[in-house]
């Protein structure tokens, strides 16, 4: 529904939803999650306190350093192969990749600068920071020349998902439909039952399944061009490490929960990352797939604590600040359990920090 008083012709984003339903019929979840997140982004900075939501590299410097840290560590461990391009999704304000560079700099690790970002109003931001970057509107067109560092903090998120529910009839595909002023979720009217896999099948009605054909576009994309070229990827955001069922669909407007049918382009809509498929799939381009683990672990693994108590002590006036910030990133009441960390490297590099193996658990 929107909010009182606003009209369909009023929001952009809706206007081009429902005349798109009130031509062709329903639409997929999916296109209607793709109309609305494009809206969003390509209107203005959505991050920070002032925004609707607040991303770890927001909340701290530490974030990006870390993760410069780590890639810095790796590439070192790999001999320092030259030609390596940074390739960041989905960049938002460029602060991870400020802080990430600047740390790598350090080690001597200085690649060029790539960012995969669709919103102009973000876009213009990241160049403030980084004038001579590389913008890339899809991962096709990234260099296919030299290994990939390649990095993507709330990325996979924000990418469109469907939905299939189980009805009396057997699977649907989840459709948004118009009913007066509001966009309503219905069950779509062609059987989808040959997209379900056999083990599904049997589920309860009203069960409801999602899968997000564009991430796994993305990831496979990526991962043939780390196979050829190699190098690593970083991947960090909420989701769940093994299948599960139920709609993880959600939408935030100033830090608060709305419905994802409420005012569409207006709200960052979001859904849990399926890790479970994103590591199969980097594992069938023959990838190493290093976690899924916690941020908390993976940040306290590679030294955030060492790092915070440094901090402390070179401005002892953000003492508190920094210590607010740690607990934060890493407490697992906070970030530090529901945000993920998944890596993948081409069979050529080594492994990467911050992950525990089987080896290292018997060790303990
Ligand atoms: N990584 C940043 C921003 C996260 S918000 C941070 O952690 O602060 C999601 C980012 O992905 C935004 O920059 C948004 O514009 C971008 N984005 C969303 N959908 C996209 C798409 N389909 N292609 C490229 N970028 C996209």
């Amino acid at each position: 529904m929107l909010p009182d008083g606003e009209d369909i012709s009023e929001n952009s984003a809706a206007h081009q939803l429902a005349e798109k339903i009130d031509r062709d019929g329903p639409i997929s979840l999916g296109e209607y999650m793709a109309v609305a997140n494009a809206a969003y982004y390509a209107g203005g900075d959505p991050l920070g306190k002032d925004g609707d939501f607040i991303t770890a590299p927001e909340i701290s410097q530490m974030f990006g350093e870390m993760i410069g840290i780590w890639i810095a560590d790796i590439w070192l461990r790999k001999g320092k192969p030259g030609h390596c391009h940074y390739v960041e999704l989905g960049p938002g304000r460029g602060t991870l990749a400020q802080d990430a560079l600047r740390t790598m700099a350090k080690f001597g690790c200085d690649p060029m600068v790539h960012f995969v970002e669709t919103s102009p109003a973000l876009k213009s931001k990241q160049s403030e920071l980084y004038p001579d970057a590389v913008w890339h509107d899809e991962i096709t067109t990234l260099p296919d020349d030299g290994p990939l560092l390649i990095v993507a903090n709330e990325f996979f998120d924000a990418l469109p998902v469907e939905q299939f529910v189980a009805t009396q009839a057997g699977w649907r595909r989840h459709m948004v439909a118009r009913d007066r002023n509001k966009f309503i979720a219905i069950a779509g009217t062609k059987s989808v039952g040959d997209q379900i896999s056999k083990s599904m099948t049997d589920l309860p009605i009203g069960t409801i399944l999602e899968s997000s054909p564009i991430s796994v576009n993305i990831l496979s994309e990526v991962a043939n061009r780390l196979a050829k070229q190699g190098g690593v990827m970083l991947i960090i955001d909420y989701g769940y490490d093994e299948p599960g069922t139920g709609s993880t669909l959600q939408a935030v407007k100033d830090h608060l929960p709305i419905s994802p049918f409420d005012s569409p382009g207006t709200s960052d809509l979001t859904a849990h990352v399926d890790f479970h498929t994103l590591a199969n799939v980097a594992r069938t381009r023959l990838l190493d797939v290093h976690g899924p683990t916690e941020q908390g672990q993976w940040l306290k693994a590679i030294g955030i604590d060492q790092r915070a108590n440094s901090l402390r002590e070179l401005v002892p006036d953000q003492s508190e600040a920094i210590r607010a910030a740690h607990h934060r990133l890493t407490h697992i009441d906070e970030m530090g359990r529901l945000f993920r960390v998944m890596a993948a490297t081409s069979m050529d590099w080594p492994e990467p920090e911050g992950f525990v193996y089987a080896d290292d658990e018997e060790n303990v």
